[in-house]
């Protein structure tokens, strides 16, 4: 681990998980490797699954998060839930402006930056998604999305303890590839130094998660870059014995 900010390993179920799956969870709340781990847990579920997790895992080192929320704190929006509703049901964090709710939703970096306020409002930390296509890879365009993602999707009331930033190329998700570690290190110092030149001591403390293909044999490579402070981890979160490996090497 590059520095001193304690490591998050955050495992997405996307549109994963049956009641059956609370098992897994009890599993891994229960798990001794993840006792030791110096690595904060958190599995975000769908939202079918939050409150029953969140209950079960109370007093264990695992937390239970959202994977979405509304910017509205109630209303008319059908089939929505809001930051405050994950808050009622006992998670602690939602993920907010995932690359799959930015392509298939079509949510645009104003309305991440209105879910992660609306995160913070309800005393929820917001992981706020980030992360380049392949075609801007290519065509070197990398830092400067990153950057006008970073400047549109992060509110001003961001602070180490309520925002966590996740890297995660989306050519890279869910499709076994990863950038280099060389690769990871720039994105990741540039992200770094983008937050603290506009969040000062708060951007130097903020989370930095490396999300995309992160499985047990790639996570201590990654884990130990400057400035990568644990990782987003979908397909290998969905199996208890991966995951616990993946918090094992933080
Ligand atoms: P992956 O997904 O680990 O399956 O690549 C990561 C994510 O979408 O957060």
């Amino acid at each position: 681990m590059g520095s001193a900010i304690r490591p998050l390993v955050a495992g997405n179920w996307k549109m994963n998980g049956m009641r059956d799956s609370l098992a897994q969870i009890k599993h891994v709340s229960e798990s001794s490797a993840l006792a030791i781990s110096n690595a904060e847990a958190l599995i975000c579920v769908p939202a079918t699954l939050l409150h029953s997790a969140a209950v079960m895992t109370a007093g264990t080192p695992l937390r239970i998060g959202a994977q979405n929320c509304h910017h509205e704190e109630d209303g008319a929006y059908t089939g929505d839930i809001s930051a405050g509703m994950i808050a009622d049901s006992l998670g602690s964090h939602a993920i907010v402006g995932h690359s799959e709710r930015r392509l298939v939703y079509r949510e645009c970096d104003a309305s991440v930056r209105s879910k992660a306020a609306a995160a913070h409002k309800a005393s929820l930390t917001a992981i706020i998604c980030i992360g380049e296509t392949e075609e801007e890879r290519i065509g070197d365009r990398t830092l400067e999305v990153l950057r006008c993602q970073l400047a549109g999707s992060v509110p001003d009331g961001a602070t180490a303890a309520n925002t966590v930033i996740a890297y995660e190329p989306i050519w890279a998700i869910g499709t076994g590839r990863t950038p280099s570690i060389a690769d990871i290190a720039a994105a990741h110092a540039f992200i770094r130094a983008e937050l603290s030149g506009r969040f000062n001591g708060e951007g130097d403390r903020m989370r930095l998660l490396y999300g995309g293909s992160v499985k047990p044999s790639n996570a201590a490579g990654i884990l130990e870059i400057d400035h990568v402070n644990g990782a987003l981890v979908g397909g290998a979160s969905l199996m208890a014995a991966d995951y616990l490996a993946i918090c094992a090497a933080c």
